[in-house]
């Protein structure tokens, strides 16, 4: 266990060169509203590089910490407090909290409580990644079990997610992946997580959706946008409707005439940030949350595939993070 430290940005840059570790200083005890977190766990995920980069939906005043998402203990409570006790296990209610520190003394109202009998990495990973599987399976098409729903980026985080929390619905999975020398691997591992079927994007050209058994989806979601969007629109229905959450591509989104005008498609965009904001204490978000949960005590849903970095190794987490457009990473969890 290490001494308390946090990592902390002076100004928007390459993040393998702008995030330093310091030292921090606790007070002694918390203010009567406040508790303090001792951080358990937290993820490096691509909103966090962008973040950054100051490239993402929010830039934070600086100098910032880092993190939005990961799980902390209750170590300590202010006298005021009356909705946590020490022991909880909690996550940041939004993001922009600073999740990559040992220890964060925070106003007890920005936390939400998180059971704590289930494995860290999954309530480190839970509020970015299958909460948006939960909300775009849920917000935008009426979806019954035996539909199917089509997505790219499959192997990302939030795609291991959609593929588990749809298969808990009783939905069937198209999943499209990058090729690679290793492709059977990794079409197994999702293959274990429950996906239905899992094509290439080549493989997807000729891939029959119908021929398959399944129905043609009426609900596709896109991590990656340029072209990658569109190909899902070809194995859709008519009125389909395609929702963008990520632009790992770092391409605009092609969308052609023909979808608009003849499948007659639509478009919309998801931020789980957004949705949070608008939703702060709300029954819908206890219940998402809820219900993830229940699925991780049912062994139907395990967090993304990962690897643990200590703190100190923040850097070697960041690079491998950012070369995931080149090669395949886990997911990096800091721990403390
Ligand atoms: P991961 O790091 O777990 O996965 C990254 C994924 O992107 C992998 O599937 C990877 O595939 C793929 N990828 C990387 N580079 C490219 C590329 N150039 N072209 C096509 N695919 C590529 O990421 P997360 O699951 O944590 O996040 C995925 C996306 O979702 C990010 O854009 C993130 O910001 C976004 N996101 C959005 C949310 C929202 O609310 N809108 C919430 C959570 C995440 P490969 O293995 O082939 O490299």
């Amino acid at each position: 266990k290490t001494s308390a430290c946090q990592l902390i940005f002076y100004k928007y840059g390459d993040p393998t060169k702008v995030v330093e570790k310091e030292t921090l200083i606790l007070p002694a005890k918390p203010q009567p509203h406040e508790v303090i977190v001792e951080m358990l766990a937290s993820p490096v995920n691509p909103g966090d590089i962008n973040t950054i980069q100051g490239v993402y939906g929010v830039k934070p005043s600086l100098p910032s910490t880092p993190g939005n998402e990961g799980v902390g203990k209750v170590s300590q409570v202010g006298s005021a407090v009356m909705n946590l006790k020490v022991g909880d296990w909690v996550l940041p209610k939004n993001n922009g909290w600073g999740t990559w520190r040992s220890h964060v003394v925070s106003s007890s109202d920005d936390l939400i409580r998180i059971a704590n009998d289930i494995p860290v990495a999954s309530a480190a990973t839970m509020a970015a990644n299958p909460c948006t599987a939960y909300r775009l399976l849920h917000d935008f098409v009426n979806v019954k079990p035996g539909d199917s729903i089509i997505q790219n980026g499959a192997n990302s985080s939030v795609g291991q997610a959609v593929i588990q929390v749809a298969r808990y619905f009783g939905l069937k999975t198209i999943n499209i992946v990058r090729d690679r020398p290793d492709i059977k691997s990794l079409k197994d591992q999702l293959y274990e997580l429950g996906a239905d079927h899992v094509v290439t994007e080549e493989e997807l050209k000729s891939f029959d959706v119908e021929k398959n058994g399944l129905k043609l989806p009426l609900l596709g979601f896109d991590c990656v946008a340029g072209k990658s969007g569109a190909n899902m629109l070809r194995k859709m229905d008519h009125n389909p409707t395609l929702i963008t959450y990520g632009g790992m591509s770092k391409q605009p989104l092609v969308v052609p005439v023909s979808a608009l005008i003849f499948q007659n498609a639509n478009f919309h965009g998801f931020w789980m940030s957004r949705w949070n904001r608008a939703n702060d204490d709300s029954k819908e978000r206890r219940d998402t949350m809820e219900c993830l949960v229940d699925m991780v005590r049912k062994g139907s849903l395990v967090p993304p595939v990962h690897e643990i970095v200590h703190i100190d190794m923040y850097k070697d987490a960041i690079k491998k993070t950012m070369s995931s457009g080149n090669t395949t990473c886990p997911k990096q969890i800091l721990v403390f």
